[in-house]
């Protein structure tokens, strides 16, 4: 359910198509598009349709849906060639996590070797 008093999120407008973005997997609960801004060769972004602002916000009523939000993810490498060599999951939360859309999403990062984890 959204909040009809609440600024849309920048990806609720790309997912009501108010924005362009282009999609690779959508179902019920879950989009993929990839990043406008890709930091690696393949760079998705999966995302629920609900606005949950961040990690922080999930419940255990959640888990289902952040289940579902890693498998679509997997599901989303294998479909771009990725997950024999591997790949990245992330999920940044909250201004010192690097999150700058308020609005729950993993990072799927792939095609080129990942390096490092930190501040750098
Ligand atoms: P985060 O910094 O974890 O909140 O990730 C937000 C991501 O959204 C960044 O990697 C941006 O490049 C990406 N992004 C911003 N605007 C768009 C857009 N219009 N379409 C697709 N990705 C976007």
């Amino acid at each position: 359910m959204t909040d009809d008093r609440l600024p849309k999120t920048l990806f609720s407008r790309i997912i009501d198509g108010e924005i362009p973005g282009e999609f690779v997997y959508q179902d019920d609960d879950l989009v993929a598009i990839r990043d406008i801004n890709p930091a690696a060769p393949v760079h998705v972004l999966v995302i629920p349709r609900r606005p949950i602002p961040s990690l922080k916000e999930l419940t255990a009523e959640d888990a289902e849906l952040v289940g579902r939000l890693l498998l679509a993810a997997a599901e989303i490498a294998r479909q771009e060639g990725i997950a024999e060599d591997g790949y990245r999951v992330v999920i940044n939360t909250g201004a010192a996590g690097g999150q700058t859309v308020p609005h729950l999403h993993v990072h799927l990062l792939g095609g080129a070797q990942m390096h490092g984890h930190g501040v750098a």
